[in-house]
């Protein structure tokens, strides 16, 4: 299993490093994620705690030029309380849904993410998926040529996520994403959105890749989850929990929430 020793990048695949903030506790687990996506251009998915040794390791282990792109999954400070530190240490571009105008923040994006967009490195692509439900502003990433899909705190490993109203919406959980999380992006016949000459899909068919296995699941606390049966059963776990939290709660608060499945 990969370190997850604070402030040591650890290299998760070809293109993934991951540095675990120091902040353990009983809603961060070992503590925050931080992702580095990249090798030539790096994007950054969720600075983590604003704690300047966290934000240094970063910036160390990317080195501040090739930092192109702050990605924040949500608003909550766990993830996003490093923003301001670590834009001004590399000069990369804020991107993300939120924070909420409800909520009270000291950082803003550079640019509002959009659902569905790509953002292109010189050698991957990340999809944003907006998937409110654990927060209003949550969003997902998922890493195409490795098929990887950042959680975020949708789906978190060994655990389920909490879901605070009034930003928290449990019926938006439940009504979310899993069914996107397996679904590949591009089925064959259909146009690259990304247009032909670069990430084209029979480039990389032709590299050997499996467009249509499942993705795995790198959440923002905790160890990764497997691809296949296991993570359908973190998947399953995270929407019994919401589904359990709702029962403690009184019920559904939306008609259009599903009851069961
Ligand atoms: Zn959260």
């Amino acid at each position: 299993m990969p370190d997850m020793t604070p402030g040591v990048a650890s290299a998760l695949s070809p293109l993934v490093r991951r540095i675990v903030a120091p902040n353990p506790g009983l809603m961060t687990g070992p503590g925050t994620n931080t992702y580095l996506v990249g090798i030539d251009e790096v994007a950054v998915i969720d600075p983590g705690p604003d704690d300047a040794g966290h934000i240094e390791a970063i910036v160390g282990a990317s080195m501040r030029e090739r930092v192109r792109w702050i990605l924040v999954t949500h608003h909550h400070i766990d993830h996003s309380a490093g923003v301001n530190r670590l834009k001004r240490e590399t000069g990369a571009e804020i991107v993300a849904f939120g924070p909420p105008k409800s909520v009270q923040a000291d950082w803003a994006p550079d640019r509002k993410a959009k659902d569905g967009e790509v953002i292109e490195g010189t050698e991957w692509g990340l999809e944003v998926l907006h998937t409110p439900g654990h927060a209003s502003d949550h969003l997902c990433f998922f890493l195409e040529e490795e098929r990887v899909l950042f959680t975020g705190d949708t789906v978190l490993s060994g655990t389920t996520a909490v879901i605070n109203p009034p930003d928290g919406d449990i019926a938006a959980y439940l009504q979310g994403d899993p069914g996107r999380v397996r679904r590949p992006p591009h089925r064959t016949g259909e146009p690259d959105p990304r247009g032909p000459g670069r990430g084209a899909e029979q480039d990389r068919r032709s590299r050997g890749q499996d467009l249509h296995r499942r993705p795995r699941g790198a959440p923002r606390h905790g160890g990764e989850v497997g691809a296949g049966p296991s993570a359908e059963a973190e998947v399953g776990r995270a929407r019994l929990g919401a589904r359990r939290q709702l029962r403690l709660e009184g019920g559904l608060t939306s008609p259009s929430a599903p009851a069961s499945g």
